[in-house]
């Protein structure tokens, strides 16, 4: 159980604010997550890594000298936004190209893969490696779709020591890609962990039973087996990492034992036992091994054990020294980094900066009715939070209710704004999505942003706005999704409500008025959401997981039908008066 916060709200920020306050020598919290205190060497290649929080020490306790340049931080289990990976990646920068890393998951890619994009149309060099290391998740015929887990932080440690030894761009990716192909992780658990102000855990394990293969979000294991001695455990992960060894793996591995968060360090020290002799009957020498909490899941209960296969490159890159927040290796003097400290970053509002807007009149009042409607959206996200955090629970992390509410109250509080600013349509959603990406962060926040703002582009600032571009303006918001999703009809995700909403608002608008066509095709997206529980998850969080998905509606789907009712409702007192 997760006891002590102000706020489950505020959680995130809350603790991210005490933790910058703790380490104020070696990190400085910028907008959107930490970066070293002090300056890095000219023409050092940064470092940026970042997912959502509740993991700790990944991501912000491993900001510092021979490790990351800076941690981008969401709100727990929760993808940051494209926004905030923007500004700890500008933060970071030496002027030397930047490597983002990270877990892969759904909504890191979309975020980090957008403020990837923005960076290198401002002219920076930025590359990607995503930690797949997870071998429950994916056979080794997918090791693409794996998920990162606690190979996390030895991918992280490879490229961080790799950059501060002088490694350019290229050198750094090539040796985040290589350690990545080499490290293999798998999990298991004994109790599920409890989100900041929830009752209940996200899953449960029955007495005297033991997850493995579990995620570290809450995700449930993928099998269940009877809870083993210490040695037994060893030997169960021992054998199936070394199972997963590359074609050309030596004799030395590097080895993390890692706790996932309530199990205790004696129990690790136990285990780890059973793992060394394992490894050595097995012809493996360790090498800088470590045992304890470094990337872990709330409270969760249970551990999980990585294997680096080393090679000489990458041995030397492992047992380089680092001083962060969590974990130093070395003695402070060998670890290099400068003295000086950065200044502070000012935070600015993006809308304060925008000045007036030139738009028509009609298209002002349909913002007005816009700004309405993503009231009402907000409204009924409140509402429905909960039911959508325990969809989202099933198979996937169960944030799904928290995200839509902070997306669409920023929204909604963004379109207030716009109003009184005057702006159009296209201004008002445009800023209205940048809102909903950020507050939100994950998936759903990306794709609601993305969707917003080619809703807006459609209906445009200027001229007159009939009920076709309506329907145009909305198939252009979920071609955005498609877009950026890449998910198909079909792979149950909110395109499954979202299509057919746009398919009946199309057919029925041409002879009916928009608020009748609109309630039509929101009754079309809430059926089609509820079809979605038939169907097993192809993308996403929940995909690893995805027959237990077998029974429960998609919640992205579900959230977008009570999104449009709420909608349908605004249209209908508008075409009242
Ligand atoms: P996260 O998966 O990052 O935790 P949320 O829980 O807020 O994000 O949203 C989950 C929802 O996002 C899913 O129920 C699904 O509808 C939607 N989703 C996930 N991946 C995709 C995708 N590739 N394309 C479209 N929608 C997606
Ligand atoms: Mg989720």
């Amino acid at each position: 159980m997760t006891r002590l916060f102000n706020e489950p709200a505020t959680f995130t920020e809350d603790a991210l604010a005490g933790f910058i306050d703790l380490y104020a020598d070696l990190v400085l919290g910028v907008p959107g997550g930490v970066v070293r205190a002090t300056e890095t060497r000219e023409g050092k290649v940064a470092v940026v890594i970042g997912g959502g929080s509740g993991h700790y020490p990944a991501f912000c306790g491993v900001v510092g000298v021979g490790f990351a340049d800076g941690a981008v931080v969401g709100n727990v289990f929760t993808s940051p936004a494209a926004r905030d990976v923007l500004s700890v990646a500008r933060a970071a920068s030496g002027g030397a190209g930047i490597l983002f890393s990270y877990g892969n998951y759904a909504g890191d890619v979309m975020n980090f893969g957008l403020a990837e994009q923005r960076l290198r149309r401002e002219g920076l060099d930025v590359r990607t490696v995503l930690v797949t290391d997870d071998i429950a998740s994916a056979g080794p015929h997918e090791m693409q779709k794996r998920r990162g887990i606690a190979g996390d932080f030895v991918v992280f440690k490879l490229a961080g020591a790799a950059a501060e030894a002088g490694y350019d761009l290229d050198g750094v990716e090539r040796v985040a890609a290589h350690g990545n192909a080499r490290t293999k992780t798998l999990g298991v658990a004994f109790a599920g962990c409890t989100l900041p102000g929830w009752a209940a855990p996200l899953f449960e394990v029955p007495p005297g039973r033991m997850a493995v293969g579990l995620g570290i979000h809450g995700e449930p294991g993928i099998a269940e087996e009877s809870l083993p001695t210490a040695d037994e455990l060893a030997e169960r992960l021992v054998s199936a990492l070394v199972a997963e060894a590359p074609a050309d793996a030596g004799s030395r591995v590097a080895a993390i034992l890692n706790g996932l968060g309530t199990t205790k360090y004696e129990e690790l020290f136990a285990v780890w036992l059973g793992v060394s002799r394992r490894l050595e009957v097995s012809g493996y020498e360790v090498v800088a091994p470590e045992v304890g909490e470094l990337v872990t899941s709330l409270d969760m209960a249970g551990c999980s054990l990585t294997l680096l296969f080393l090679d000489d490159e990458l041995e030397e890159l492992w047992t380089a020294p680092a001083i962060t927040p969590a974990f130093r290796r070395g003695s402070d003097g060998n670890a290099g980094g400068s003295a000086k400290r950065r200044r502070p970053v000012e935070i600015t509002s993006p809308d304060a900066s925008e000045g007036a807007v030139d738009a028509s009149e009609q298209s002002r009042a349909v913002a007005r009715t816009i700004a309405r409607a993503l009231h009402a959206i907000a409204a009924t996200m409140g509402e429905h939070e909960d039911e959508l955090g325990r969809l989202d629970s099933v198979a996937g992390d169960g944030d799904h209710g928290r995200g839509m509410v902070r997306g669409s109250a920023s929204a909604a509080a963004s379109s207030a704004m716009a109003v009184a600013a005057r702006a159009g349509s296209a201004t008002l959603l445009r800023r209205a999505g940048d809102e909903w990406g950020a507050a939100a962060g994950g998936t759903s926040g990306a794709l609601w942003g993305a969707a917003l703002a080619a809703v807006g582009k459609g209906l445009g600032d200027q001229g007159d706005i009939r009920s076709g571009d309506v329907v145009a303006a909305l198939a252009a918001g979920v071609k955005a999704v498609q877009t950026l999703g890449k998910a198909e009809f079909g792979d149950k995700t909110m395109l499954d409500a979202m299509l057919p909403f746009v398919d009946e608002l199309r057919a029925r608008s041409a002879a009916a008025s928009l608020s009748d066509a609109w309630r039509s095709a929101a009754a079309a997206a809430v059926a089609a959401a509820q079809r979605t529980a038939d169907l097993s998850p192809r993308v996403g969080r929940a995909r690893p997981l995805a027959h237990r998905s077998v029974g429960t509606p998609d919640p992205g789907a579900v959230s977008f039908g009570l999104a449009m009712e709420a909608v349908g409702r605004v249209l209908s007192e508008h075409q009242e008066k």
